[in-house]
């Protein structure tokens, strides 16, 4: 017999990963570069003997680095196996009822507020996929979260807008931050810790550090905050951080001219892309992200399915409001040469249809 709890259960469903390596993989928002080289010798390096250990439950290494470059000390951040595990422990120790985010906003919030028994409601954004402003100041929710820059639309919230949110509310606002390396500098909310107790950011290595396969995650926020996290964390798994996640990791963070020069990478060729498909006439959203929100010119699902059997996968929700778009990630020059002139053809193709009739 399985446990109600469990048989109610609505688990997030994460993007296809192939067994087929012919596929352009644009689907999950995975950096297209690989691990820097620092990180690549720290993995290298790892001794063996080292594993039958176990590693350090506070990861104080890798914690004071970053702590160092987000300027915070290191009883600011909580370290987690990715950041998907961190917005669960944030969801279970921040949040009272009444949580809300948007309506178009990372699937795995309302699964969280499943999994945990948490009322939530869901803002809708307006017609451009913005934040709609008086919805989130002076307001008395058990809880805000906003994902910034969005996802899946990719656009960010205006500049001063998060700390307005932060300031005028007395819950707890947690912004996450899996895509801000690619928004422009000064984005991120992170020094306004400082300042509001009541304020959590989250970061991922999985998106700009090209570290997706080691499952690492960071949050920023008051010693109040990050100590309810490490109480949930000691309660459910003391150890989430392997001792190979903690040495590549903090290479990668050592490694800042890595990270800078991947990151402008990626956002060269993003508007590179932004560009060639504006200029055939397909829309495509400001994005501040290593990926792009594309309205295809028939529905998103035919476009999904013309790319699919070119081999390049996207990622399409045939859900409300967002059925004509397609999430696509920003991969290497090459690869998003073959998305574009793909979308092209199939722009083409529709174009001569609605002609002929
Ligand atoms: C990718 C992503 C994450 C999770 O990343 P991890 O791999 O678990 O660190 C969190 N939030 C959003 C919005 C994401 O897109």
């Amino acid at each position: 017999m399985i446990s109600d709890r469990a048989s109610k259960l609505k688990p997030y469903t994460a993007g296809e990963q192939p067994k087929d390596k012919t596929f352009i993989k644009l689907n999950t928002n995975e950096n297209p570069f690989p691990p820097g080289e620092m990180a690549e010798a720290a993995l290298k390096n790892i001794d063996a003997d080292n594993l039958k250990l176990y590693p350090d439950p506070d990861a104080s290494q890798l914690r004071a680095l970053i702590a160092a470059k987000e300027n915070v000390e290191p009883e600011n951040i909580f370290m987690g196996n990715g950041s998907d595990e961190i917005l669960a422990f944030a969801f279970y120790a921040l949040f009272n009822g009444g949580v809300v985010f948007p309506d178009i906003t990372y699937s795995f919030y309302p699964t969280y507020c499943t999994l945990f028994n948490i009322d939530y409601k869901v803002l809708p954004l307006d017609e451009d996929f913005s934040l709609i402003k008086e919805d989130y100041i002076s307001k008395n929710y058990g809880g805000i979260v906003i994902a910034n820059p969005n996802a899946p639309t990719s656009v960010a919230a205006q500049s001063g807008f998060i700390e307005q949110v932060v300031s005028t509310n007395k819950c707890n606002v947690l912004i996450d931050e899996a895509y801000i390396d690619f928004a422009p500098k000064g984005s991120s909310a992170a020094p306004l810790i400082k300042k509001y107790t009541n304020l959590l950011v989250v970061k991922t290595f999985s998106k700009s550090y090209s570290l997706a396969g080691i499952r690492c995650g960071y949050a920023i926020g008051s010693k109040e905050l990050i100590s309810a996290l490490s109480a949930v964390k000691d309660s459910f798994n003391s150890y989430p951080l392997d001792h190979v996640c903690q040495k590549v990791c903090a290479a990668a963070v050592k490694d800042n001219a890595y990270h800078e020069k991947c990151c402008a990478d990626i956002i060269n060729i993003r508007e590179r892309t932004v560009d060639e498909l504006r200029a055939s006439g397909i829309k495509v959203l400001d994005s501040s992200a290593n990926f792009i929100f594309v309205k295809s010119p028939s529905s998103g699902k035919e476009l999904f399915e013309y790319l699919r059997a070119q081999k390049v996968l996207v990622r399409f929700w045939d859900k409300p409001r967002i059925s004509d778009y397609l999430r696509v990630s920003v991969g290497s020059f090459e690869q998003m040469e073959r998305f574009t002139d793909a979308v092209k053809s199939f722009n083409k193709e529709i174009n001569s249809k609605k002609e002929i009739f």
